[in-house]
């Protein structure tokens, strides 16, 4: 029977007018609303403070989950990767990263991806679709679920990162949408404020998230300082040249709040792209531009498929010195979770062993 309302990704003021719709009080809407988000409950039968003929009439109509949990994996580091599967039999991955301050969920826009860049393991799935807004704040609902406990909160505070598989800015209204649901304070709470959306260089939605009210933070894709090197290892590149990129990025400077920075995100590519000269060409670059963004370093990882090599740990110090010596803030990201396929750039739907998971509880 295939079930067509999905209420996870509705807003409050939906879930009323569909159970208005179904003769219902508006209130009831407000309780669905709380059963789905604050207590995130993935079925029917377990919101037992609504009356049972409800219960039946919400299960004829709509349905409370549409991913399912295929498997579980757990990093040494205690990263948290899920696979998932949509209705329609397509791939999902989010990774859950815990950390001393507070934990990060990681989550996807898209089933695979339609941008080719060189470097990602992703790319090589091709874009499968594009998630619904539902599917994206599913994806939180369960890692909040498995790493806490059924409705718990999190202890520390949670981020958010739309840094999974495919292109957000390619996703931009079910994603925006999303955002506004998981706000809501009777719901899951996570401010836009709490999360950081990445892209690779969708120029119009930079422009677009620049004007929007309570948006998310932004983070942006390099990985090369020249368009030479950047139309061959992010094809996106050709559509909108550096030279945008980082007019719409000086745009979204100064829509920023006092305190508030950007950043850039700058995969090291052994022999590629971490070269002093290009750490140079790269802080001259954000300079001219008068970016005062941060850039975080990100040594690549692996995989058989990729024709590239991690920088060593010298490089990466020295494009990092290069960086600061030129007034630009850089930092480097420690990989997380690559033993189980979980970091950046290795979401493929691949399986792996699972030696350090425990038993798969509560998840679908
Ligand atoms: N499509 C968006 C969201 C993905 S974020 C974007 O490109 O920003 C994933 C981040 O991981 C990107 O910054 C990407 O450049 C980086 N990345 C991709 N493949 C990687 C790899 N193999 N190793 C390290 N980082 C990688």
């Amino acid at each position: 029977m295939e079930k067509a309302v999905h209420l996870t990704g509705m807003a409050k003021a939906e879930l009323e007018s569909f159970v208005e719709g179904l003769g219902e009080p508006a209130y009831r809407g407000r309780q669905l609303f709380g059963a789905l988000q604050r207590r995130r409950l993935r079925t029917f039968d377990e919101m037992t403070d609504l009356p049972k003929p409800l219960r039946a009439r919400l299960a004829e109509t709509a349905t409370a989950s549409t991913l399912t949990v295929e498997s579980r994996f757990v990093a040494e580091d205690g990263t948290r990767r899920y696979l998932m599967k949509t209705r329609d039999g397509l791939p999902v991955e989010t990774v859950f990263i815990p950390e001393e301050r507070r934990d990060t969920i990681c989550f996807s826009s898209q089933s695979g991806c339609p941008l080719q860049c060189d470097f990602c393991l992703t790319a090589k799935l091709g874009l499968l679709r594009t998630l619904d807004a539902g599917e994206m704040v599913e994806q939180i609902v369960v890692a909040l679920n498995d790493a806490y406990g059924v409705g718990r909160q999190a202890p520390r505070g949670t981020n958010l990162v739309a840094m999974g598989a495919g292109e957000p800015f390619l996703a931009f209204d079910p994603l925006m949408k999303a955002l506004r649901v998981m706000a809501d304070p009777d719901g899951l709470h996570i401010v836009p404020n709490r999360v950081t959306v990445s892209t690779a260089g969708v120029v119009p939605k930079i422009r677009e998230l620049a004007r929007t009210p309570d948006r998310p933070h932004l983070a942006i894709s390099l990985a090369a300082p020249t368009d030479e090197l950047r139309d061959r290892l992010m094809p996106i590149n050709k559509r909108w040249p550096l030279e945008e990129l980082l007019a719409a990025c000086r745009e979204f400077e100064e829509s920023l709040r006092a305190g508030e920075r950007f950043t850039f995100e700058y995969v090291m590519l052994d022999g590629v792209n971490d070269s002093d000269a290009q750490a140079r060409q790269l802080a001259n670059l954000l300079n001219r531009h008068r970016l005062r963004a941060k850039v975080n370093l990100i040594p690549h990882n692996p995989a058989d498929e990729l024709p590239y090599r991690p920088s060593t740990e010298e490089r990466v110090e020295s494009f990092k010195a290069i960086l600061e010596s030129k007034g630009v803030h850089a930092f480097v990201r420690r990989p997380r979770g690559r033993d189980i396929y979980a970091a950046c750039g290795q979401l493929a739907a691949r399986r792996v062993s699972n030696v350090n998971a425990p038993a798969l509880h509560q998840l679908s």
